[in-house]
């Protein structure tokens, strides 16, 4: 039985708690190893390491800063399947989703290569005669990023990046449900030429989140998780007097319209509902066909179902089991409540035969028709593979639905009507809207974050939000002596 530890100031370490959390094989359901739940002291020691680290990185010049991350891009790029790998065995989606995970982490490693250009400030001459002023942006210092089990590897890759390349040091607490992908990446990065320090990675559960919360050398933290979690985080470190941003969870809308390309609309739907699991916060899980679509649309998505093969993700199959077996009980739970509360499953996932262990964590993929906005399967982020087809009278009526939900991750509007996909992104309460696009995660160089209870705090990860939360803008006004200045002048500077 393995124990993975923590990453403290360049190697790995044990931690000096003595509180464990079992990690599991979730396509077996076998126990696979044990991880350190970290102390507040364990916390610290990482803490005062970024601190020291911290003082000499912000001081390392952009060659030097952008040198070690193309060095990182070539490591992760050219070990991505060994990441997919433990990926899958910690987290149970299927190997091709694993790898696109790495692809999209690797696009965030990218954009930080480029980041001499996103820090460039402005300059203005002769703001008054013979003064100039220019802006520039500094690191934070010592930031933390906090994320979940659904993405090892491709949510602490939206902060780290950006945050290195500003000139910050990091502690990266991941989710101790899959913690080995994180430790990984901090080696690789440190065998990429970052110092020891700058990156550490802590495991840990509610303890280890609060000791970083609290900890006056934090300066800002980047977090991801669900929405109860996410606003605890923003109001426990924004009364500690620290930047955050804390990304929660999600219910995810996809309007069909009557005009829509009902074929290219069920595969949407199917990938975007069933993916992952649909453990994903861009899962689409409420699907709210505009009649007289329904019918005909639920008819290919349960026959598109039908060829849909669960089982271990090593083995080539479309969908994985769920990460725990509390979760797959849980998302159990939600299918008989559904049906119980008058919803028709159209396909039930409890059905389901995995090619798979017996004991993994299955729960196959399950549709409900005539789902409505009381039920709780509409009303709950279920994160499983639970799609709910809502079925309302017109354009009017669906955009009334979505904007009345509390989430406002991702959405996605099907339809050939250009005139109506453009009122829908102009009049939809979200942040990330796809049009004919299932799950509209913005590229690396756009910033990634949604509104309402999917998002507490201002800024979005990655891209130019990124690199704003990441540092502090200053102005400096400048003026070299010449033989002109003149005297002694008390009044508010105004430009002359
Ligand atoms: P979670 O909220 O349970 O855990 C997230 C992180 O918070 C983990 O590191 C965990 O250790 C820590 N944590 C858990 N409970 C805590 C507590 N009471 N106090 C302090 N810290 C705590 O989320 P999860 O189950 O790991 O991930 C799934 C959730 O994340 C879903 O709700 C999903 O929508 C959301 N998510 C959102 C986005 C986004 O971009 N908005 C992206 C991925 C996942």
């Amino acid at each position: 039985m393995t124990t993975i530890g923590h990453f403290i100031d360049g190697k790995r370490v044990g931690g000096d708690s003595e509180r464990r959390g079992d990690v599991f094989d979730p396509a077996t359901g076998r126990r696979t190893g044990q991880v350190a739940l970290a102390s507040a002291a364990d916390v610290a020691g990482a803490v005062e390491a970024a601190e020291r680290a911290a003082r000499a990185w912000r001081d390392a010049s952009l060659a030097k800063r952008t040198a070690v991350m193309f060095a990182f891009r070539e490591l992760v790029n050219a070990r991505r399947d060994r990441l997919a790998e433990v990926i899958t065995a910690e987290h149970g989606k299927v190997l091709a989703d694993a790898a696109g995970e790495v692809q999209r982490g690797l696009e965030v490693i990218e954009y930080a290569c480029g980041i001499p250009s996103a820090l460039r400030g402005g300059f203005s001459e002769n703001v008054s005669t013979e003064v100039d002023s220019y802006s520039l942006r500094q690191p934070l210092g010592v930031v933390a990023v906090i994320s979940p089990f659904n993405f090892p590897v491709m949510v602490p890759l939206w902060f780290v990046p950006v945050a290195v390349a500003c000139g910050n040091a990091v502690v990266l607490k991941p989710s101790e449900k899959d913690p080995s992908a994180a430790l990984l990446l901090a080696e690789w990065f440190t065998e990429a030429g970052l110092p020891d320090g700058v990156l550490n990675v802590v495991n840990g559960d509610k303890e280890a989140v609060d000791a970083l919360l609290d900890h006056p050398g934090v300066k800002a933290v980047s977090f991801v998780g669900s929405t109860p979690v996410a606003r605890y985080v923003h109001q426990r470190g924004s009364l500690a007097g620290k930047r955050v941003q804390a990304l929660g969870g999600a219910k995810n809308h996809m309007v069909v319209l009557p005009d829509a390309d009902l074929d290219l609309a069920a595969d949407a739907a199917v990938n975007a509902g069933f993916g992952s699991a649909g453990e994903r916060c861009m899962a689409i899980s409420a699907l709210v066909a505009v009649e007289p679509v329904a019918d005909a649309l639920v008819a290919r998505i349960a026959e598109r179902m039908g060829r849909l093969r669960t089982g271990d993700g090593r083995r080539g199959c479309d969908m994985g089991p769920l990460v725990t077996a509390a979760h797959a009980e849980r998302v159990r739970s939600y299918v008989e409540s559904g049906i119980a509360a008058g919803a028709v499953p159209v396909v039930d996932g409890r059905e389901v035969t995995p090619d798979g262990d017996a004991d993994g964590f299955w729960l196959g993929p399950t549709l409900f028709d005539h789902v409505t906005p009381e039920m709780s399967i509409y009303t709950d982020e279920i994160f499983g593979p639970v799609l709910s087809v809502v079925r309302v009278g017109s354009y009017d009526e669906a955009v009334e639905l979505v904007n009345a939900n509390p989430y406002g991750n991702g959405t996605a509007i099907f339809t050939n009507d250009g005139g109506a996909a453009r009122r829908y992104q102009h009049e939809v309460e979200v942040g990330m809207i796809g049009v004919n696009v299932p799950i509209p995660v913005p590229m690396a160089y756009y910033s990634f974050g949604g509104w309402k209870a999917s998002l507490f705090g201002d800024l979005h990860a990655h891209g130019a939000d990124g690199v704003a939360f990441f540092t502090r803008g200053k102005v400096v006004t400048n003026r070299w002596l010449d033989p002109r200045h003149g005297g002694v002048n008390l009044g508010f500077p105004t430009q002359t």
